[in-house]
């Protein structure tokens, strides 16, 4: 068994839908990047890469490439999990935490649950997912951004 660990940001704007776990989530405010963003799932496929020492998300789908541009999160996730099948891995659990002020993500949960548990070809009971403020602290705090960490683990392919 192998475990990785993933973290990300991605400020907070006017005019941006907020994508999380491959769920567009209503608010205010959405996340800023070259794909659609989706801080939570971007964290998993860093965890994921880094369980098999394969770089990270950066690497592979470069926000200089055009060809990402408004990408979907769980398309790329399941391009990750390609990819690390192709070098003889699958999935065993995810676990991550998104840090947010706002909005209350927690009635969003299982939705964002069964969609990356989907695109990764694992059953919901293997995809935690987490949410906690910030106390009102730092950038997050202020909602200047949202935050996501996780860990995973994977298997060798029997
Ligand atoms: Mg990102």
């Amino acid at each position: 068994m192998r475990t990785g660990i993933g973290f990300d940001t991605h400020r907070l704007v006017e005019g941006r839908r907020l994508i999380l776990g491959g769920v567009d989530i209503p608010h205010t405010h959405g996340l800023l990047g070259h794909s659609d963003a989706d801080v939570l799932t971007h964290a998993i496929m860093d965890a994921l890469l880094g369980a098999v020492a394969d770089g990270d998300i950066g690497q592979h789908f470069p926000d200089t490439d055009p060809q990402w541009a408004g990408a979907d999160s769980l398309a790329l996730l399941r391009a990750v999990v390609a990819r690390l099948a192709a070098q003889g891995w699958r999935v065993g659990n995810v676990d991550a935490t998104v840090l947010a002020e706002r909005p209350k993500l927690l009635p969003h949960i299982p939705a964002m649950r069964e969609r990356l548990a989907a695109a990764m070809g694992v059953g919901v009971g293997a995809v935690s997912v987490k949410a906690t403020t910030v106390e009102g602290l730092g950038a997050i705090g202020r909602r200047e951004g949202i935050s996501a960490m996780a860990v995973a683990t994977v298997f060798p392919d029997a």
